[in-house]
C-alpha cells in the first residue's frame, strides 16, 4: 500500500478487510474520491446470525466525508451482499456510516453540531449540503434520541401553547419541571394533546399516576385534559396567565372609572 493510502486508512480506522485500493485527487471537481474494496474471498459477519460468510455481489455505494482541506471527501465503496444459508441474501452494515445515509458516521456528527449552534440554513451554505438531507439527517438523530429517553422520575408537568409561526399553528409544549427540559410537543392546543402527551409518558416509563402537579395556562381544554388523563394531579394555574387576566381586569375597571 502507498503511504498515502496508508495514512488515510489509519485515518479512517478501516478495518481487514476493507483497503484503500485508490484515491482519486479531481482537482476542478473540488473532490478527493476515497475508493475502498475488499480482496477477492473475504468474508463478513451475516447481518442477522453473525457467521462469517463470503460475499455473494456488490453494490458501488458512496459516503460524503469530511473535508481534506477545502476539499469535498468521499468514500466510494463495493458494498458487498452476504449469501447466509439460514438468513438468505442480505446487505452487510459498513462500520463508517448508516447504509441509507449520504454521509459517513464523522460528517453527520460534524453537520449535527454545527446545527446545534446555528440556524439549519445557514449549516447548509457553510458545509454545501442541501438542507432537506440536514433536516432529514436530523429528524432521524433526533427520534433516535428520543426513542432512549427515560421519564420514569418525572413528577411535574408544566403545559404551555405556543405558535410555529406569528398566529398560527399552534403546538402544546409539556415541560418537565424539575429538569427544566422540553418532553413532549405535541400538534394543537385542545384536551387530546394530553392523552397524546399521556402515551407518549408511558412509551418511555413514565407513570400517570405518578404526575402530581401540572401547571396549566386556564384554558378549559388543557383543564378537561388534565382531569382526564392525570387524576393524581393537583392543577396550578400559571402565574403569568392569571397576572394577565388580573392586569386585563384592572385595565377594563380603570376604563369604566374613567369615562365616569
Ligand atoms: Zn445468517
Amino acid at each position: 500500500m502507498e503511504v498515502l493510502e496508508s495514512l488515510f486508512s489509519k485515518a479512517l480506522k478501516l478495518e481487514s478487510p476493507w483497503e484503500i485500493t485508490t484515491i482519486e485527487f479531481l482537482e476542478k471537481e473540488g473532490r478527493i474520491n476515497i475508493i475502498i474494496d475488499f480482496p477477492k474471498g473475504s468474508v463478513f459477519p451475516c447481518p442477522k446470525c453473525k457467521k462469517e460468510v463470503k460475499a455473494y455481489d456488490t453494490t458501488e455505494k458512496q459516503w460524503r466525508h469530511m473535508n481534506f482541506f477545502q476539499y469535498a471527501c468521499y468514500l466510494v465503496v463495493r458494498v458487498p451482499r452476504t449469501e447466509c444459508k439460514e438468513d438468505g441474501m442480505l446487505q452487510i452494515e459498513v462500520p463508517w456510516a448508516r447504509s441509507d445515509a449520504d454521509f459517513t458516521f464523522l460528517f453527520e456528527s460534524f453537520a449535527m453540531t454545527l446545527c446545534r449552534e446555528m440556524p439549519v440554513n445557514r449549516v447548509s451554505q457553510i458545509i454545501k449540503v442541501d438542507d432537506n438531507k440536514l433536516w432529514r439527517m436530523m429528524s432521524y438523530y433526533t427520534e433516535a434520541a428520543r426513542k432512549l429517553e427515560d421519564y420514569s422520575g418525572v413528577t411535574k408537568i408544566g403545559i404551555d401553547e405556543t405558535s410555529k409561526s406569528k398566529g398560527h399553528d399552534y403546538v402544546s409544549l409539556f415541560v418537565d419541571l424539575d429538569d427544566k427540559k422540553t418532553i413532549f410537543v405535541a400538534e394543537g392546543k385542545g384536551s387530546e394533546t394530553t392523552s397524546e402527551f399521556k402515551e407518549d409518558l408511558m412509551d418511555h416509563g413514565g407513570k400517570p399516576l405518578d404526575i402530581t402537579d401540572m401547571s396549566i395556562d386556564m384554558s378549559p381544554a388543557f383543564i378537561k385534559g388534565v382531569e382526564e388523563n392525570f387524576p393524581q394531579a393537583e392543577i396550578t394555574f400559571d402565574k403569568f396567565h392569571i397576572m394577565k387576566i388580573i392586569n386585563n381586569a384592572v385595565d377594563e375597571v380603570r376604563k369604566a372609572e374613567v369615562k365616569e
